[in-house]
C-alpha cells in the first residue's frame, strides 16, 4: 500500500502544528510551574500542600504528554547505527510481555538466522515495533475471552533485505480499514489517536524500507516490513 502525497503532507503538517503547540504551550506551563512553587510555602501554611503537589504533578504530566506527542507526531532523520536486530526485538517484546500475559496472549519470538545486522535508527524502530505489536494485543481484545490470543514475531533475511513480520490471530480488518489504515488520524479506537501506523510508516520510509499488510476479518493480521540488511 502506498501512502499518497496528501497524507504525507498532513503529517508534515501535523508536526509543525504540534511543534508550534508544543513551543507555545511550555512557555505558559512553564510560568505557572515557577508560580506555583513561589506559591507553595503559602500553600503549605495553609495546610494545602497537597493541592501544590497536584498542580505540579499535573502540569509535568502535559509536559510530558507534549514531548510524547511532539516526538511521535515528527520523527527526525534517523540516526543510524549498526544493530542486530535480534537484540533489538528482544528488548521490545520484554517491554510487552506483561501486557500481553495480562491480556492471556503469548508473543511468540523466532529469529531464523543468527545476528542479523541492520542500519538502523533505534529509538524509532524500536517504537514502529511497540505500535505494532500494541495493535495486535489490541485486535485481540476484541476476541472473547477464551480465545487463544496469539503474537508472532519472526525476522529473517529475503534477499538483500532483513523482514520483521509481526502476526496476530485478532479480529482482523475489513478492506475500508485496510483502505485507510497508515492515513494520520484515522483510528477505529474509541482511546485511539491514528497516528502509530502513519507514524511507522514514515519511519520505515525514512531508513529506506517497505512496510506491507496483510488481513482477514475475523482470522487476523500480519504486519511485514523490508529493511535494508548490512553485510
Ligand atoms: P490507533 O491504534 O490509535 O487506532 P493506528 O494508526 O496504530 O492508530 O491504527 C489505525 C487503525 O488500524 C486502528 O484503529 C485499527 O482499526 C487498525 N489496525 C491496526 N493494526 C491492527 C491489527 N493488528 N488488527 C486489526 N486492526 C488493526
Amino acid at each position: 500500500i502506498e501512502q499518497s502525497a496528501y497524507q504525507n503532507d498532513k503529517l508534515a503538517m501535523l508536526g509543525k502544528i504540534a511543534a508550534a503547540i508544543a513551543h507555545e504551550v511550555r512557555n505558559p506551563l512553564t510560568s505557572i510551574r515557577g508560580f506555583i512553587q513561589l506559591l507553595r510555602p503559602h500553600l503549605e501554611a495553609l495546610g494545602k500542600e497537597e493541592y501544590a503537589r497536584i498542580i505540579l504533578t499535573e502540569i509535568d504530566r502535559a509536559n510530558d504528554i507534549i514531548y510524547e506527542f511532539l516526538n511521535s507526531s515528527k520523527p527526525s532523520a534517523p540516526m543510524v547505527r549498526k544493530v542486530a536486530i535480534d537484540t533489538l526485538l528482544r528488548e521490545v517484546l520484554m517491554l510487552s510481555d506483561s501486557e500481553a500475559l495480562m491480556k492471556g496472549c503469548q508473543i511468540h519470538y523466532e529469529s531464523y538466522e543468527e545476528n542479523l545486522q541492520v542500519s538502523i535508527d533505534m529509538k524509532q524502530i524500536k517504537q514502529v515495533i511497540l505500535n505494532l505489536v500494541r495493535n495486535a494485543l489490541d485486535a485481540i481484545s476484541d476476541m472473547n475471552e477464551e480465545y487463544g490470543g496469539r503474537i508472532d514475531v519472526a525476522t529473517y533475511k529475503e534477499g538483500e533485505n532483513v523482514v520483521i513480520l509481526v502476526r496476530d490471530n485478532g479480529k482482523g480488518m475489513d478492506r475500508q480499514t485496510l483502505g485507510r489504515l497508515f492515513d494520520p488520524f484515522f483510528t477505529t479506537k474509541e482511546a485511539g489517536t491514528g497516528l502509530g501506523l502513519s507514524v511507522s510508516y514514515r519511519i520505515i520510509r525514512n531508513h529506506g524500507g517497505t512496510i506491507r499488510v496483510d488481513s482477514t476479518p475475523g482470522e487476523g493480521t500480519a504486519f511485514k516490513i523490508h529493511l535494508p540488511s548490512v553485510s
